[in-house]
């Protein structure tokens, strides 16, 4: 209805925009996704943001960071660059910050490139809010309850308490499109409007990891040309159901969430 404050994206919704490459495409049509994840620390971020985008319909993922070799072991068809973001080569959305550790740089290059950017995790906490909010390319930020009470300076409780407020505050402050996981996902436009609210998931995603896989695989639909609040939303309900698929009556890991990202879209379409 009309001036509804929350909606719900339909099953129909979501198969019409799964991106699908048209009989002429290559894979620079079909978009370059870029990963600046991962770190000494935490390289299995690095490779899960990776297994989500590969599964996402971009045409190739190109990963930027210290954890290339663990990305290439698991997955020998990603892109590999030494330099930083700002020298990679052609990307058309960048996903910034799952175990990223504090490289702050590689956070400013991603978000002074004139393509949509995906910030998670540390590149949450490392984006400054000035750099954010002057982008003209769409921004799409992923925080969970505990990340959007940081960057809304409150405790977590309160985000918990009021989760359409802080999404929907956020959104204004940082003049992005921002997703707020948890038990369900809210999807808060840049511009206002409704907002989308996405409940296919399951406690069992409650795994580390989990939402590392989201990123790479919104990430890639905006790649794909997706806007930021259909990809956003899309790539929640597919993770979501992906997370049914994998967790079948059994805990999973968060790569056997990311392995049952095409069985989810096979049941949308
Ligand atoms: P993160 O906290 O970054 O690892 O992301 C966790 C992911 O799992 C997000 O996509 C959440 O929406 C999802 N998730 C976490 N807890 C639940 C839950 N209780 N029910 C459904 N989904 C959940
Ligand atoms: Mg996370």
């Amino acid at each position: 209805p009309a001036g509804a404050e929350l909606e719900a994206l339909q099953h129909a919704d979501v198969a019409r925009l799964l991106p699908a490459p048209a009989a002429e495409s290559d894979k620079y049509r079909r978009g370059v996704v870029g990963i600046a994840a991962g770190s000494a620390r935490y390289p299995g971020a690095a490779v899960l943001a990776v297994s989500g985008a590969l599964r996402g319909g971009a045409g190739a993922v190109r990963y930027v960071g210290p954890a290339g070799a663990a990305v290439v072991a698991r997955f020998p068809e990603i892109l590999v660059s030494d330099a930083g973001p700002a020298k990679a080569g052609r990307v058309q959305a960048w996903v910034a910050g799952p175990g990223a550790g504090d490289d702050a740089g590689a956070v400013a290059e991603v978000l002074a490139a004139d393509v949509p950017v995906l910030l998670d995790a540390d590149g949450l906490r490392l984006a400054e809010r000035d750099a954010v909010r002057r982008r003209t390319a769409p921004t799409l930020m992923t925080p969970h309850a505990g990340e959007a009470a940081a960057l809304l300076g409150v405790r977590r409780e309160e985000v918990e308490g009021a989760r359409l407020a802080a999404v929907r505050e956020l959104a204004a402050a940082y003049r992005a499109t921002v997703l707020l996981k948890g038990s369900t996902t809210l999807v808060a436009g840049a511009d206002g409007g409704p907002v989308r609210v996405n409940a296919t998931g399951t406690p069992w995603l409650a795994t580390a990891g989990s939402g590392d896989v989201l990123s790479g695989l919104a990430g890639s639909l905006l790649a794909a040309g997706l806007g930021a609040l259909d990809a956003g939303s899309v790539a929640a309900y597919l993770h979501g159901l992906a997370g049914r698929l994998a967790a079948d009556g059994a805990p999973a890991g968060a790569h056997d969430v990311a392995s049952h990202i095409p069985q989810a879209w096979r049941n949308v379409r």
